[in-house]
């Protein structure tokens, strides 16, 4: 028997009438999880991201706009603000941090949370608010790690992350996209992107991402269903359940092959002509699934 995947959520991440899939979705996995995955995965409510941790991250202006929704032109750049969406942001972002946390000690661990990676020092952008991964890194240099590798297989590119921490000499990036939505340009050996423009070399194309984080102390896994043909936001033909599922194997594989513990995060995945939100709820579960054999 093996321990349970701990996953990080709580009902504060949902917002009323949600704008978007990322503040609706996360339930939905959680209330998956619950029925059908009670003894492999334990949910556990985060510790919210704290104004001074986002201050490492973000500018207090963009910090204190989310906290109070003033100014509102500014509160108002990602969604309209509500105190539920500032309530939903800091503790999914706070999520990241914890899933980290726990990685670090048990091998693995996951966030149900989404809207990260295009997420600036000084303003949201992209469906994303605050920068979850970038703190989750710096929690993990905190806590010790050396490195920590950031494997982005969002649809998008992660710009926001790499505009954060692209300078930080402790974090390696590994981005495949299949859409040029806030693209980056490496400027160092640790730094790869790549855009995938046929779903044939999408699996190579993780497959070689993976291997430029070999050696790294902790991935941090935004683990996007996007790319996913059916998604109004980023779908590329070709890649189906089938190879998201490969994908996230091919993740698991060779975190278990090298030893490296990871956290992942949920990313981007939206309703489209050819899936619905049950459809994104199966396609995230791949990556529960294919975590929830890797703890310790
Ligand atoms: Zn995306």
């Amino acid at each position: 028997m093996t321990t349970p995947l701990t996953v990080f959520y709580s009902d504060d991440f949902i917002v009323e009438n949600p704008p978007l899939e990322t503040l609706e979705k996360p339930r939905l996995v959680a209330d998956r999880i619950l029925s059908d995955r009670a003894g492999t995965v334990l949910l556990v409510a985060p510790t919210p991201a704290t104004r001074d941790e986002l201050l490492r991250i973000h500018e207090a202006e963009w910090v204190d706009a989310i906290a109070t929704g003033e100014p509102s032109d500014i509160a108002n750049e990602v969604f309209s603000w509500s105190p539920s969406y500032a309530t939903s942001v800091f503790a999914s972002t706070g999520a990241v941090r914890d899933a980290v946390s726990h990685a670090l000690a048990h091998g693995a661990a996951g966030a149900l949370s989404a809207g990260l990676h295009h997420a600036r020092a000084e303003l949201g952008a992209g469906y994303c608010t605050f920068n979850g991964l970038a703190l989750g890194a710096l929690a993990a240099i905190d806590a010790g790690a050396a490195t920590v590798g950031i494997l982005d297989v969002d649809a998008h590119n992660g710009g926001g992350t790499f505009s954060i921490l692209g300078s930080n000499p402790q974090v390696r990036f590994a981005d495949v996209s299949v859409n040029s939505y806030d693209r980056w340009s490496p400027t160092a050996d640790r730094h790869h992107r790549v855009t995938v423009d046929s779903a044939d070399e999408y699996l190579e194309a993780v497959e070689e991402a993976l291997a430029h984080l070999e050696g790294v102390d902790l991935v941090i896994h935004n683990a996007g269903m996007d790319p996913h043909e059916g998604c109004g936001t980023g779908g590329k033909h070709g890649i189906n359940n089938a190879v998201l599922a490969e994908r996230e194997a091919l993740v698991a594989q060779w975190l278990q092959r090298t030893g490296t513990p990871a956290a992942f995060a949920l990313a981007g995945g939206y309703r489209g002509s050819g899936l619905d939100l049950d459809g994104i709820v199966d396609l995230h579960m791949l990556t529960v699934d294919a975590f929830a054999g890797l703890g310790r």
